[in-house]
């Protein structure tokens, strides 16, 4: 029996272009608003919208593919969306508002969103090319990677950051012997500090990863057949590799927001209510790029979506007035955590690495639990935190951090974790009633 709608206008037509986590999110999310758009989803991928965060444990053989999927293609038919996977968004023509996929169809639009995410980064090293080299995005990767890790041979990763640790461990535990080339001193050097960035590489040499850092590549070679055979550094090293995987950062796919001549940046530039220089385009999640700031992690993704979201609906439902408090003020720029999906191992982490002049560190160490805990305070607050280890505190420290708290009165338990030192201020606001306004000022 066919579904009927009726909290769906058919007068304003939405595309969104791009079945990823962002795409999918904001469907989701203009599902549960009282009146949404008529809506119609391409995506180039085949598969409806997966959890790409889960590639990892996937990859690792920890998790079964069926899992990854957030909604069937069925689910958004029964939504009365209209769904077109396996085709890509070639060009758009704004003044027609119509848009052509490489299929050859013809889709119009009243508003638009790009959520097509971003690309692989590739460093311009020579054999980059060769057949044997991947990267680590999609589900066709995940696959090539288990199919290469099949063979059980040597793999090299190219990045110790998130992605490369994932998918280094992932290979290894395929029972594939894995090197890891980093660039930088350290492990995840953009959110650890140097003592957390030892304990991590020490913990994953032990399971048996290679891991070079300060490694410069300069080549990938292949052999007879032409298929990549190794991986030479600078410094002379020449590790042999059946498969290699490219995981140094990622690029926006902002190319169909220069085809249509939107202003672009790295990423296709919005507003704080994810539009663009055309008030009938919006972008959001990888591809976009907001104030200069660029997006790799979901978190702000989630908050970019419940504003495009709002604005969507109120724009359908011409209630333009009626703001919702939570999104008067649009997409805000806020700090994120960062947690690593390496079983066995954890980590979190969230502001500078490195302490500042004005910023007092404390830092506590556990050699026999394994337990490290740094936190960069400035004027009493908290500005960040690398945990690793016992990271249970962990939400509760970037709470506090993002809440700008005066957290002097609870510093001598700070380091023994959040229940400790919540009972500390709970103690102290019981005893002065004032404290709440002298924290507030
Ligand atoms: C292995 C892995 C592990 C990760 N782990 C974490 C984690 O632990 N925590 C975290 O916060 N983040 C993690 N991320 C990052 C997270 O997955 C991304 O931030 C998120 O997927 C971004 O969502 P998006 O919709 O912008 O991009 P995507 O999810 O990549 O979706 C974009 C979609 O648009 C499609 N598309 C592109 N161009 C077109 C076009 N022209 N026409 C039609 N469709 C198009 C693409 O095929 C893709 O399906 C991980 C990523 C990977 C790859």
């Amino acid at each position: 029996m066919p579904q009927r709608h009726p909290e769906t206008s058919t007068t304003d037509r939405l595309v969104i272009v791009g079945n990823g986590m962002a795409g999918h999110r904001l469907v989701e999310a203009l599902l549960a608003r009282p009146e949404r758009p008529a809506i119609t989803v391409i995506g180039a991928e085949t598969a409806p919208a997966y959890n790409r965060i889960l590639l990892s444990p996937l990859l690792a053989g920890e998790m079964e593919r069926d899992a990854l999927t957030l909604r069937s293609a069925e689910w958004y038919a029964e939504q009365g969306i209209e769904l077109i996977l396996g085709e890509r968004v070639e060009s758009i023509d704004r003044t027609s508002r119509r848009l052509t996929t490489d299929a050859g169809r013809e889709l119009s639009y009243d508003r638009l969103v790009l959520a097509t995410g971003s690309t692989p980064a590739r460093p311009p090293v020579p054999g980059l090319e060769l057949p044997g080299v991947h990267v680590f995005r999609d589900l066709h990767d995940a696959d090539a990677l288990a199919r290469a890790a099949e063979a059980g041979r040597n793999a090299v990763v190219i990045g110790g950051g998130l992605l490369g640790l994932e998918a280094a461990e992932g290979l290894r535990k395929r029972g594939m012997q894995v090197s890891l080339l980093q660039r930088e001193d350290r492990l995840m050097n953009r959110q650890l500090d140097l003592t957390a960035a030892r304990l991590l590489e020490s913990e994953l040499r032990g399971r048996g990863l290679d891991i070079h850092t300060d490694a410069q590549l300069e080549r990938l070679e292949a052999n007879a057949e032409g298929q990549v055979c190794a991986a030479l550094l600078a410094d002379g090293t020449r590790l042999a590799a059946d498969c290699v995987v490219v995981a140094i950062g990622i690029v926006p796919q902002a190319e169909l927001g220069r085809v249509a001549e939107l202003e672009v940046n790295r990423g296709i530039v919005v507003d704080e209510w994810l539009t663009t220089n055309d008030p009938a385009i919006h972008a959001l999640g990888e591809c976009c790029e907001h104030r200069g700031n660029l997006y790799g992690l979901v978190e702000p993704i989630w908050r970019q979506v419940e504003v495009l979201a709002d604005k969507l609906c109120r724009a359908n439902a011409e209630r333009a007035s009626a703001e919702r408090a939570e999104s008067a003020q649009g997409y805000v720029e806020k700090p994120t955590a960062t947690k690593l999906k390496v079983s066995g191992i954890s980590l979190y982490a969230f502001g500078p690495t490195e302490p500042e002049p004005e910023h007092e560190v404390l830092s506590y160490r556990d050699p026999q639990q394994g337990d490290y805990r740094r936190l960069l305070l400035r004027d009493g607050r908290l500005e960040g935190a690398v945990l690793y280890g016992d990271t249970a505190s962990g939400p509760w420290y970037f709470e506090q951090a993002l809440a700008g708290r005066d957290l002097s009165d609870c510093r001598a338990a700070l380091l023994l974790g959040a229940a400790d030192a919540q009972a500390l201020l709970d103690d102290a606001s019981n005893e002065s009633p004032q404290r709440p306004a002298k924290e507030a000022a």
